[in-house]
């Protein structure tokens, strides 16, 4: 659905990926009264590598110049990770974040800027013709240094004409809500709220604050990964998973096996390292060591301990100091790691396999019948990682154009996504509606968003509102 965009209102476009997949989210508000403001500046993640290249290079579809200032969700790289291409196109405006991210920030996008430097010498080695990198280090220092913390929950008036508060999403740590309270050159004042990416609320979120709904808004741009129910976990996926957690590890210890769980470096290292230590620490006679080996995972463990608060900190304290956990920092220590074949479990990134430390423990677990992989997060399609977890089948899989023997077993966990599940955005969205909420716009999903926006104005429907429901797409101007 296509609306003509106007002058005199609140504009709203699609102008990332996240219009259309689940990745790549940057959305521009433009208001009557001449702001413009961006929520999010993500980068696009795709299992190709020369699209990804491609669409990441693409110029921006505004004049980074002519922006008023950007409101940033949370820190995973498909949500901040092209903020140091803004600025190295021309930008020259804050950055608002909550401000608990802020020190993440930098470790985030210097990791960015090495894996693009990495990328570049990949394609242009590929391909006999010069990539150059995306971004550099001087980018991330300089859109760095034009962060701005905000505190949670209170309205910011950044211009006379626009207020910007950050609402707790409960996804990851830090990770917020965005609300901008837009005037009219009469007075007027629209809301238009963003969700980012909002957290799954039937599991317990270690180390993140809970998510708080937003309750009025007139537009409403919401996620929706989780756009099917039969994808959706159910609480008792827990406790199953618990189960799978101690079963396969207990048995591969006894094996004299290691156990290899690719994790996400932000957030999901320290879900994983929390749950571990749920199942096993009371439990003394249980020794084996439980390698930390990602250095960009290390880095967010150290800020994790500077930044976390109160009953979080002791209980964070508590894991890290526990006698089984052993963190790699350094190259040696990580090659001697990778060679000692005693029984391990080993958490590594990247998640999904596709670069890191993870690929060289996995040359060793997965040709060893006695060893194990435990997936515990999304895999995208095409990525080594969704391999693994779905060509079980396969004799060999190739890693770095060599075959390697495909004979560990696979276990995948289906209760550690932190996105909100199908019916608990249904309900969510449907109260925004019930609360006056005009147009609700869809983003961040694959095709499926069709069956969520019928299931959802279905619901709409049943309460007798008429909320419009946009599944959008990258030409889509909501305004207002
Ligand atoms: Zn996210």
């Amino acid at each position: 659905m296509s609306i003509i965009a106007s002058k005199q209102k609140v504009n709203v476009r699609f102008l990332g990926r996240s219009s259309t997949e689940v990745t790549g989210s940057i959305i521009l508000v433009e208001c009557p009264t001449g702001e413009k403001i961006l929520l999010d500046c993500g980068l696009y993640q795709n299992a190709n590598l020369l699209e990804s290249y491609k669409v990441n290079t693409s110029k921006f579809d505004f004049k980074p110049s002519e922006i008023t200032f950007a409101a940033i969700s949370h820190l995973n790289i498909d949500h901040l990770g092209l903020i140091p291409k803004l600025f190295a196109d021309g930008a020259d405006f804050p950055v608002y974040m909550y401000y608990h991210n802020i020190e993440f920030v930098p470790i985030m996008l210097e990791d960015s800027a090495k894996i693009m430097e990495r990328d570049s010498v990949t394609l242009t080695r590929r391909y006999k013709k010069e990539y150059l990198p995306i971004y550099s280090q001087s980018n991330v220092d300089k859109a760095v240094s034009h962060l701005l913390g905000c505190a949670k929950n209170e309205i910011i008036q950044v211009t006379p004409n626009v207020g910007l508060k950050f609402v707790p999403a409960g996804h990851i740590f830090g990770s917020t809500q965005i609300m901008l309270y837009i005037k009219s050159p009469s007075g007027h004042i629209d809301v238009v709220s963003y969700s980012g990416d909002i957290g799954n609320i039937i599991f317990e979120q270690p180390f993140v604050e809970d998510f708080e709904p937003i309750i009025k808004s007139n537009i409403f741009i919401g996620e929706c990964t989780y756009n099917d129910p039969l994808r959706s976990a159910k609480k008792e996926n827990r406790s199953k998973d618990l189960e799978i957690i101690e079963s396969v590890i207990r048995q591969t210890i006894e094996n004299k096996g290691s156990v290899l769980i690719p994790c996400f470096a932000l957030q999901r290292m320290e879900t994983m390292l929390y749950t571990l230590w749920s199942v096993f620490h009371n439990d003394e006679s249980f020794t084996t060591q439980i390698i930390v080996d990602s250095p960009l995972a290390v880095k967010l463990l150290d800020a994790f301990e500077e930044n976390l608060e109160d009953g979080d900190a002791k209980l964070f304290e508590m894991i890290l100091g526990w006698k089984n956990i052993k963190i790699i920092r350094t190259i040696e220590e990580s090659q001697s790691c990778v060679e000692d074949t005693r029984p391990k479990i080993i958490c590594s990134s990247s998640g999904m396999l596709t670069q890191g430390r993870s690929i060289l423990y996995l040359k060793k677990i997965l040709p060893n019948p006695k060893s194990a992989i435990i997936t515990c997060g999304y895999m995208a399609e095409g990525s080594l990682g969704w391999k693994i977890k779905n060509m079980s089948n396969q004799k060999t899989i190739t890693i770095d154009n060599k075959p390697y023997a495909n004979r560990c077993s696979i276990h995948s966990l289906k209760s550690f996504s932190s996105h909100m599940q199908f019916e608990q955005l249904i309900n969510y969205y449907t109260n925004l509606s019930n609360n006056g909420c005009q147009t609700i716009c869809l983003v961040h999903s694959d095709n499926g968003k069709l069956n969520f926006k019928k299931a959802l104005e279905d619901n709409i429907r049943k309460i007798g509102k008429t909320t419009k429901v946009v599944a959008v797409n990258k030409d889509t101007v909501t305004r207002i």
